[in-house]
């Protein structure tokens, strides 16, 4: 029987050439990227290549990309890392209550470690009201997060507006872009975005990767203790054939944008 597909919010397809740019790394070009020798030169290469493009996608700077192993991995990095680091400022965060459970599971996670979160409603569109979003700011509101597309009804968020409110009253602003990375344009600079959490299998590259854009200049504790990889912040050996999935599949996006607006 043929299957049709038709739950690319679940996940997508890989495509071909993406398995094809894969190939060599999981063969010949078996290299560590933290050795210094040649082979573990080329691993290297092939991550700053990646990053590069996810960067272009999103229109960022390279090294504000830090890869992770999931969109997951990258909510809890951005949520659990910025409350961490800036507990001493203060303890509030806010969010919606149709985010992912990424999100929703990594604020109760914190809610145990004394954080406190403002949960906001959306009305029947899937839109969070603005205004309830500036009343439910404090003076100890160190992070909002909310999504950019939802997974399960595809509101799309007006997060231009949530970033500015958010800047207005010296707080950062993450959106889960997972949904939306691919589909709709996105330009964190224009946006002024702070942080976005993108993810590999959503945009044709295979599960087990994802991203996580962090502006200069914003610190945050990083998730995973180990080695020094992605500038200390997130330690383990990069998993490059996966990496050179997510170039390709970003490479692929960053194209079709450009026919469309062509
Ligand atoms: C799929 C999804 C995630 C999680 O990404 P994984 O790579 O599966 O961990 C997070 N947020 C949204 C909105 C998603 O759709």
């Amino acid at each position: 029987m043929e299957i049709r597909y038709f739950d690319n919010s679940a996940t997508t397809r890989i495509k071909e050439e993406v398995i094809n740019e894969m190939f060599p790394y999981l063969s010949v070009q078996y290299g560590n990227p933290s050795s210094i020798y040649s082979i573990g030169r080329a691993a290297k290469r092939a991550i700053e290549e990646a990053r590069g493009k996810v960067a272009s996608l999103i229109n960022c700077k390279p090294e504000e990309i830090y890869f992770t192993s999931c969109g997951s991995e990258s909510d809890n990095t951005a949520l659990k890392g910025i409350a961490y680091l800036n507990k001493q400022k203060g303890k509030h965060i806010i969010t919606s209550k149709i985010e992912h459970p990424a999100i929703l599971h990594s604020c109760q996670n914190l809610e145990k470690h004394g954080f406190e979160v403002t949960y906001l409603d959306v009305d029947k569109n899937g839109l969070i009201n603005l205004e309830k979003l500036k009343n439910s700011i404090r003076k100890d509101t160190i992070l909002i997060s909310i999504m950019f597309a939802n997974n399960e009804i595809g509101t799309i968020q007006p997060v231009e507006e949530i970033a500015s409110i958010a800047h207005k009253n010296n707080t950062i602003f993450h959106t889960d872009a997972v949904q939306a990375v691919g589909n709709i344009e996105i330009d964190v600079q224009k946006m002024n975005i702070d942080m976005l959490s993108l993810s590999g299998h959503k945009i044709y590259a295979p599960k087990g990767v994802g991203a996580l854009y962090v502006r200069k200049g914003i610190e945050f504790e990083r998730f995973m203790d180990g080695g020094h990889q992605e500038k200390n912040k997130r330690a383990g050996t990069e998993n490059v054939a996966e990496i050179v999935a997510i170039r390709e599949s970003s490479r692929n996006s960053r194209k079709k944008f450009k026919t469309i607006s062509k």
